[in-house]
């Protein structure tokens, strides 16, 4: 059953070919959102890593986060919460900086979103570089919060995202669905 999954799960996604610059391999999920029995097989999946975490709020990363991470917070019965880029939030935000290839970005959450009782399951469609995770797990965890995982659909393997969470994840579970 869990290789049916994987294999329909694989078969929606779409490898698009320099794109949003030559040499990335974008992978799109939209044929798999357009598919209801592949977006309820996926959310049901990622339902049942925050079941096995003991989450206790969904936090989605913008954009495709928040796409994946809302229907899993209302199946697994918890809150959601979105990690925004910065500006877009209009109340008191945590801010957090991190490095991209060329230059760097801002993301923050709502303050009063997350407090010490919280244990957070991160969503996110696609690990790279670990990047984004990287600076939401410490977002988190300076707004009081512990981080009980990660979990992504999709994980670049050939990236190191995984090795390089390692240190900010301290022992709680990075789960990819696929991994490529
Ligand atoms: P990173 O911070 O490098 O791990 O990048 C992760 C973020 O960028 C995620 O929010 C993904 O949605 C997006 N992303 C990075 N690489 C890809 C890719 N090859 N295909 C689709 N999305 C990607």
């Amino acid at each position: 059953e869990l290789t049916d999954i994987t294999s329909l799960l694989l078969s929606r996604i779409r490898d698009v070919a320099d794109y949003p610059e030559p040499g990335v391999m974008f992978k799109d999920i939209t044929p798999l959102l357009a598919d209801p029995a592949a977006f309820s097989a996926l959310t049901d999946a990622l339902a049942a890593v925050a079941a096995s975490t003991g989450a206790t709020k969904v936090v989605g990363l913008e954009a495709r986060g928040f796409i994946l991470g809302a229907p899993v917070a209302i199946r697994a019965g918890l809150g959601f919460i979105p990690v925004r880029k910065a500006g877009k939030l209009p109340g008191a935000t945590l801010s957090q900086a991190y490095d991209l290839e060329y230059g760097s970005a801002e993301i923050e959450v709502h303050a009063e979103d997350l407090s010490a009782d919280d244990r957070i399951l991160i969503v996110d469609d696609v690990l790279a570089t670990g990047g984004t995770a990287e600076a939401s797990i410490e977002l988190i965890r300076r707004a009081g919060a512990e981080v009980a995982g990660l979990a992504v659909l999709m994980e670049l393997g050939f990236l190191g995202g995984r090795a390089r969470l390692e240190p900010a994840l301290a022992g709680a579970p990075l789960e990819s669905l696929l991994k490529v």
